[in-house]
């Protein structure tokens, strides 16, 4: 076994290095960011990438910033990668998730997929493009962000101080996805335009506050748990966007079976029935139901404080994933429909993200990642898409930036599932291509 992984190691040079940044537990919090930074910076400046490296107020969270100059005919192009992970449980791996382990024809361990895999195959293509000296009409950025999974230093936070190195003409992060079929062979290649915007709303009911022992109809927990199972019940209305309709028309042209009727069905969107009837057999993956409309999901409960007191309020924050577009206002509107209860208000908490428009298809940098994908998988379709919850894009896109976001190497649905869960995993031969993929794209918007 040992052998193997050397080898695959040799073959590799985006798996090894891979496997050197899952070895480096960046879990957040607390983050530790700083030591990927010192780690990439390492590699990068002796190729020529002038460093900057941006401390933020928490000690060892900084920001890396590795500049390849071009001589400044065009704008520069940037790739974003965030240096954070999620935690782990780590009674539940069968591997260590730090150790970067490579295993039948896997790397594993924490970031694999989100999004270490895509740091080393970002890193990889920019290295590639220094190592052999192509002349560049635009600076190539590479920028690994601190706090994308949590906390406060996050691209917003940079964006406010640091914009000047942040600015470009567009730019590429994680999103989209490059899904196989079971035998392997790429499906379809999903590049987000956009991610759904998260806003949380706050449901209170309020009631007597009195003994437990003589209870009053107005019992708040018990509006609480009305108003929350009435939007259990309910199920939010289909919203397509044109990202979202030409995702739902590749799955139709790719799908096997009675599936393409339905996706067709669901685009056709003009007999409700046959939308209904769609929609359920699509929502049987949770990803896809969570594409094509808000999702509605309760998150925090809070009420009551003494096993003999009926409390006089109680309150529920209820975690919405919005369809661009849609505001505070409308879902506050929507929910005090379905709840119709004047025990409960229905008010705005906080907006992680606010909507933007989605990014232009029309650019040399979307059209260089279709080139490129069309050279290395003949004949699959690349379609736009709408990341489903949220990356630090918003910085970018709220300026007015492009941002194209791609998780970098082919996955099958059951690795995908394992993204902020146990044994994460990436497939060697996907970092390959992924570094062939970004590489050709680079060298296409930024090559003279
Ligand atoms: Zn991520």
């Amino acid at each position: 076994m040992l052998c193997l992984c050397a080898g695959a190691q040799a073959q590799s040079p985006t798996a090894a290095l891979l496997q050197e940044l899952i070895q480096v537990d960046t879990s957040n919090p607390p983050g530790n960011e700083g030591k990927i930074d010192d780690l990439l910076a390492a590699k990068l400046r002796p190729l020529g990438f002038q460093i900057d490296v941006i401390p933020t107020p928490v000690a060892g969270k900084s920001v890396l910033f590795a500049r390849l100059k071009g001589d400044g005919s065009a704008r520069p192009v940037l790739i974003a990668a965030h240096g954070d992970v999620v935690g782990v449980e780590r009674d539940k791996w069968t591997v260590d998730p730090f150790a970067g382990l490579m295993k039948d024809g896997f790397v594993y361990g924490r970031g694999a997929i989100d999004f270490k895999g895509g740091m080393a195959v970002f890193a990889q293509a920019v290295m590639k493009l220094a190592r052999n000296k192509v002349p560049l009409k635009r600076d190539v950025i590479f920028l690994v962000e601190s706090d994308e999974e949590s906390a406060t230093y996050n691209t917003s936070w940079l964006a406010q101080s640091h914009w000047d190195r942040m600015d470009c003409e567009f730019a590429l992060n994680e999103g989209g996805w490059i899904m196989t079929r079971p035998n392997g062979q790429v499906r379809y290649v999903s590049v987000s335009t956009n991610d759904k915007s998260s806003i949380a709303i706050l449901l209170t009911a309020k009631g007597t506050s009195t003994h437990s022992s003589m209870p009053l109809p107005d019992n708040a927990i018990f509006s609480l748990a009305r108003a929350l199972a009435k939007l259990g019940d309910y199920e939010t209305k289909v919203e397509l966007t044109p990202s979202t309709r030409q995702f739902f028309t590749t799955l139709g042209h790719t799908a096997d079976g009675p599936m393409q009727q339905s996706f067709a069905d669901l685009v056709d969107g003009k007999d409700p029935a046959k939308v209904a009837a769609a929609d359920k057999a699509i929502s049987e993956d949770p990803l896809l139901h969570a594409i094509m409309r808000t999702t509605i999901a309760p998150v925090i409960v809070n009420g009551g404080f003494r096993g003999n007191v009926i409390p006089s309020s109680a309150e529920a924050n209820v975690n919405f994933r919005a369809v661009p577009g849609t505001t505070a206002e409308d879902l506050i509107a929507m929910v005090r429909k379905v709840i119709n209860d004047p025990h409960v208000e229905v008010t705005s908490a906080r907006s992680t993200a606010a909507g933007t428009k989605d990014s232009p298809t029309e650019t040399a940098l979307y059209r260089a990642l279709v080139a490129s994908a069309n050279k290395l998988w003949p004949g699959v379709p690349v379609t736009p898409y709408l990341f489903q919850a949220g990356t630090d894009a918003g910085a970018w896109r709220s300026r007015g930036v492009p941002v194209y976001g791609i998780y970098p190497y082919p996955i099958s649905n059951e690795d995908l599932r394992r993204m902020h869960g146990n044994d994460e995993r990436v497939r060697i031969t996907s970092l390959d291509q992924g570094t062939q993929l970004i590489y050709d794209t680079l060298l296409a918007v930024a090559a003279k």
